[in-house]
């Protein structure tokens, strides 16, 4: 079975105007089921992480923080929201979200997350609307279960993925890539096992070009038991944070290219949505979508 991983309350109460889109993630579900690819999907919901779960990988004082509202203005700002109930809610529930996609990739070949990719989180802050870090901690998590010797990060996203890469700098078990835009957030980079820089202005051809040799480079040096895939729309054309030149023609190959690789050499993916900034809503969502139709055709092709 293919699953998707959401839950009802991963929207983020506030205010209008604000960059990120903090609805998207209800909108996602309902676009999916009006297309009709949610119906290719059985659907999984997960229960919060634990403060003991997360205090593993970030600073118990910075998970206590989140969890009673006692987080500072400063600490607040560099993350980029406001604290509620809601937000402190949803940000325990995201990074068991992303563990059990990993486990059911495991179990089926293949899963999806319609949230994740909180990336510039780090051990003792959050920074850029990212609160918790649920790729590091359902990397530290699966290299826990019996079987798993070896985690592979696919980070896609326009950002440099900082925070998963410092939280896993000291874990040889778990390699980071990150194939990003070189000029932009976050100013000072992290250092991942493999950090492809990408120039401003790349086209779908160079972007897959880029691509397709990172994965053959990779498939070189390495056979992982699990791929985290960080699916990031924010290397669209239009997207405002992001200064890539690709279309939505270029969004759906590369997630066909990056899924079929691993899935015909039986590695199984769990993916994330990663970031994606539009004021137009709709179209952020449809780019979104393109994960989850991609994921629908690679597992009856590869996982059936
Ligand atoms: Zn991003």
């Amino acid at each position: 079975m293919l699953h998707i991983v959401s839950h009802p309350d991963y929207d983020i109460p506030l205010a209008d105007g604000h960059r990120f889109p903090s609805r998207k993630f209800t909108r996602l579900i309902s676009h999916l089921d009006a297309e009709g690819i949610l119906a290719e999907f059985t659907h999984a919901t997960p229960i919060p992480a634990t403060i003991e779960a997360l205090s593993q990988i970030h600073d118990p004082n910075y998970v206590a923080s989140i969890h009673d509202g006692s987080i500072t203005t400063e600490a607040l700002r560099v993350l980029g929201f406001e604290w509620s109930e809601a937000l402190a809610r949803r940000s325990f529930l995201a990074p068991n979200g992303t563990l059990m996609t990993a486990r059911l990739a495991r179990e089926h070949g293949l899963a999806c997350h319609a949230a994740g990719g909180t990336h510039h989180a780090h051990y003792g802050h959050g920074a850029g609307f990212c609160v918790f870090n649920d790729i590091a901690f359902t990397a530290i998590n699966l290299l826990r279960d019996p079987g798993i010797d070896q985690v592979l990060i696919l980070d896609c996203d326009v950002h440099q993925g900082d925070g998963t890469a410092r939280m896993l700098m000291d874990e040889d078990r778990a390699v980071t890539v990150s194939l990003h835009c070189a000029t932009n957030y976050p100013a000072r980079k992290a250092i991942s096992d493999f950090d492809i820089e990408l120039d401003r202005g790349l086209d779908n051809e160079g972007y897959l070009a880029i691509l397709a040799d990172t994965l053959s480079k990779l498939a070189g040096v390495m056979r992982p038991d699990i791929v985290i895939y960080d699916a990031g729309v924010d290397i669209h054309i239009d997207d405002r944070l992001g200064y890539l030149n690709v279309t939505d023609q270029g969004l759906r190959a590369r997630d066909d290219m990056v899924l079929a690789h691993f899935l015909a050499r039986d590695i199984p993916v769990a993916t994330v949505i990663g970031g994606g900034y539009d004021k137009d809503v709709a179209a952020l969502i449809s780019r979104h979508a393109h994960i989850f139709k991609a994921s629908a055709d690679a597992y009856a092709h590869y996982c059936r």
